[in-house]
């Protein structure tokens, strides 16, 4: 008998019918004699709605208070999917975050798991309960509900499966698995029978939305077994969805390329004509990092005549105070001007087998250069490439080069090609 820890995503839990389909899927696991925690996020559109209300009454609400009403909507699901498993005539028990309790630190809006209380779990469990856990969610050592930050509930799951030694984690979403890209955006997008865990955390730490990138570190730190699979299949599929691996010597039929993330989160920061002298990189951005902005990508042109351009990015949501951070060290530094520009994106293609072969980053440089889409930012690393582009040109720039390496055939046609 296994332990299995599930977790159905927001449109998974879209309405009363998507729920007993949940309750459904619980049963037959159940069935088949799995012990079960099942972790919910809020109804699709739920959590939107929620802070939208709190942002009518102001722009800027107290982040505590927000977390306070963000948290509900996960609130909601857990007692539903409960009452729909009830109506099924299984036993199963709600917990919020904090009645676990999932203990986080009090960073709102983006804590992290410090721990995890298992006693409570682990009764019910041997009680014969479904335990169903609320998503996104946790408390702070003052006792202060927090949430983990959009998409949190992924890593409630991976962390609920590492606390408890869970067999696997399943990650039900609207989406069979993970695809060489959003599939939303390249219908031809291929799915992944297994990704490594290192493709994983890069393509979700560069804007593949499927996973939490928290979640992955979970993975990672704790060696989860983490699927993602679809809650929109017949209850009874044995469909297997994507499993993220750590060793790669599974993956003997290893892409090149294995996926193109994408991310419309980030803008772009020029300090123009600043004196090409020691100390400047620091003069520009020790003062960003004093008011906690996180930079992304960085570029110091070559300087002409001792003067050069100083670029970098930040996420979009501080675009602003980090331009106003920068107009006040403008004239400390010299600088001939700063300018902004919030309507980039972040292409990046991620895969492994790019520690071996070389001439990745410059056939990806040709495709967009035949497309006429221009490089504003470049960033690299041993298994990824990342270019930052006018955000207008950014769905065209995944579909051609989703099709310049030919990601929509598997690797073994790939080579057959002539
Ligand atoms: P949930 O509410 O279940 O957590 P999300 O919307 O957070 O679901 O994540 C699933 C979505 O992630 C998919 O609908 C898809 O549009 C998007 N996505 C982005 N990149 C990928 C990818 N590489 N593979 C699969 N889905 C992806
Ligand atoms: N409900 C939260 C959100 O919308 C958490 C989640 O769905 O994972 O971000
Ligand atoms: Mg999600």
């Amino acid at each position: 008998m296994s332990l299995i820890v599930q977790k159905y995503g927001g449109t998974s839990m879209g309405s009363p019918e998507r729920i007993r389909e949940v309750a459904r899927r619980v049963q037959r696991f159940v069935k088949e004699g799995h012990r079960l925690v099942v972790v919910v996020s809020a109804m699709s559109g739920e959590t939107n709605r929620l802070l939208g209300l709190a942002k009518e009454l102001n722009p800027e609400g107290d982040p505590r208070e927000l977390d306070v009403i963000a948290s509900t909507g996960e609130q909601v699901s857990i007692g539903l999917l409960c009452i729909a498993l009830h109506a099924l005539g299984m036993k199963a028990r709600s917990y919020t975050g904090f009645q676990v309790p999932i203990r986080t630190d009090a960073a709102y809006s983006k804590a992290r798991i410090l721990a995890i209380e298992e006693a409570n779990i682990r009764r019910d469990l041997d009680a014969g309960h479904v335990v169903v856990v609320a998503g996104f969610q946790g408390i702070d050592e003052a006792g202060n509900i927090t949430t983990l930050g959009r998409g949190g509930s992924d890593t409630t799951g991976v962390a609920l499966a590492a606390a408890l030694k869970a067999d696997e984690c399943q990650i039900y979403t609207d989406v069979d698995g993970v695809y060489t890209t959003d599939p939303r955006i390249v219908p031809e997008a291929r799915r992944l029978d297994t990704v490594t865990f290192e493709e994983m955390l890069e393509l979700a730490s560069l804007g593949s939305k499927v996973l939490q990138i928290r979640s992955v570190e979970f993975a990672g730190k704790y060696q989860v077994k983490l699927r993602v699979l679809s809650s929109f299949t017949d209850v009874n599929s044995t469909d297997m969805g994507t499993l993220i691996t750590f060793e790669e010597e599974e993956n003997m039929e290893q892409a090149i390329i294995s996926g193109i993330a994408f991310n419309r989160d980030e803008a772009k920061i020029t300090v123009l004509g600043v004196p090409d002298r020691p100390g400047i990189a620091y003069a520009i951005l020790g003062p960003v990092a004093d008011a906690n902005i996180d930079v992304d990508m960085i570029i110091q042109n070559a300087s002409t005549e001792g003067m050069t351009d100083f670029s970098f990015t930040v996420h979009r949501n501080e675009f602003k105070r980090a331009m106003r951070i920068l107009e006040g060290v403008k004239g400390e530094i010299k600088a001939k001007g700063v300018v902004g520009d919030d309507r980039i994106a972040k292409v990046s293609l991620v895969g492994i087998g790019m520690r071996t072969h070389a001439g990745i980053a410059s056939q990806m440089f040709g495709c967009l250069a035949r497309e006429g889409i221009n490089i504003q930012m470049i960033s690299t690393s041993e298994i990824k490439t990342s270019v930052v582009v006018d955000e207008k040109y950014m769905e065209l720039a995944v579909r051609v080069l989703h099709k310049e390496f030919a990601l929509d055939k598997a690797p073994d046609e790939e080579k057959m090609r002539p």
